[in-house]
């Protein structure tokens, strides 16, 4: 998979791309990654890629020429699939990054000052929301999606049954977990657990599995309700 980001603050990536899984997803060939500054394709003498709203109004604007031009001069731009990141799209969940890694080709587009000229939604397949509050620019969202599609990639995890046991993936919160010691300050592993019977480990991560969704988000049973 390939994953071409275009922002003015490029070396915001630096660290999250180089380190831990995202770097070890690169290092096994799972995914490239590109980062383009789009500054790079101002029309303007001193670089510059916003400006006033017509009709007035406070902050600037990201035109649409610059990006335009970046997009079009991403190798492959016509396959790919165009995301704005923008605190008006579609809100970002598990299922939607389990259908993003099945495409060999994103492009993350992330916005800065007051928004874009609404015109870059002409050359954009989705508007994607990372969550209902403003963020100053739209590079935070960008990490969000690279790194909840990355981990996805077959490859990229030790085993698959991580990614399968993982909060929202099957539309559940996952069961608790637990750690060396035994005992900490009174607070001990529940039995089952160091029983070492395969059968009654299974049976209880899925009833805490149910009793966590239940208590903490029903409204995600609510939804595979829906769907069954
Ligand atoms: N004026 C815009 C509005 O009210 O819809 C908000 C602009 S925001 C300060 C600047 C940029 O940050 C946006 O263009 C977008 O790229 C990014 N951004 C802000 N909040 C976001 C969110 N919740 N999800 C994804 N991107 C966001």
């Amino acid at each position: 998979m390939k994953i071409t980001v275009l922002s003015l603050f490029p070396e915001v990536f630096e660290g999250i791309f180089n380190s831990s899984m995202i770097w070890y997803a690169k290092e096994q060939k799972a995914v490239e990654i590109e980062v383009i500054n789009f500054r790079d394709f101002s029309t303007n003498k001193h670089k510059k890629v916003d400006d006033y709203a017509y009709g007035g109004g406070p902050g600037m604007l990201l035109q649409v020429e610059p990006i335009y031009r970046a997009i079009q001069s991403i190798s492959g731009h016509d396959q790919a699939y165009k995301i704005l990141l923008s605190p008006q799209g579609k809100t970002y969940h598990q299922s939607f990054a389990k259908e993003l890694a099945c495409i060999e080709h994103i492009i993350l587009i992330c916005g800065h000052y007051e928004g874009f000229d609404d015109r870059i939604l002409a050359f954009v397949d989705e508007e994607i929301s990372i969550g209902d509050y403003v963020l100053t620019g739209g590079e935070i969202g960008a990490m969000v999606i690279a790194d909840s599609v990355i981990r996805l990639l077959p490859g990229v995890l030790a085993s698959q049954d991580t990614v399968e046991d993982e909060s929202f993936y099957s539309g559940m919160l996952e069961y608790p977990q637990y750690t060396r010691p035994q005992e900490f300050m009174g607070l001990i592993v529940p039995d089952v657990l160091l029983s070492g019977n395969h059968a009654d480990i299974k049976k209880w991560r899925i009833e805490q599995s149910l009793k966590r969704t239940r208590e903490r988000r029903p409204d995600l049973l609510q939804k595979r309700d829906k769907k069954d």
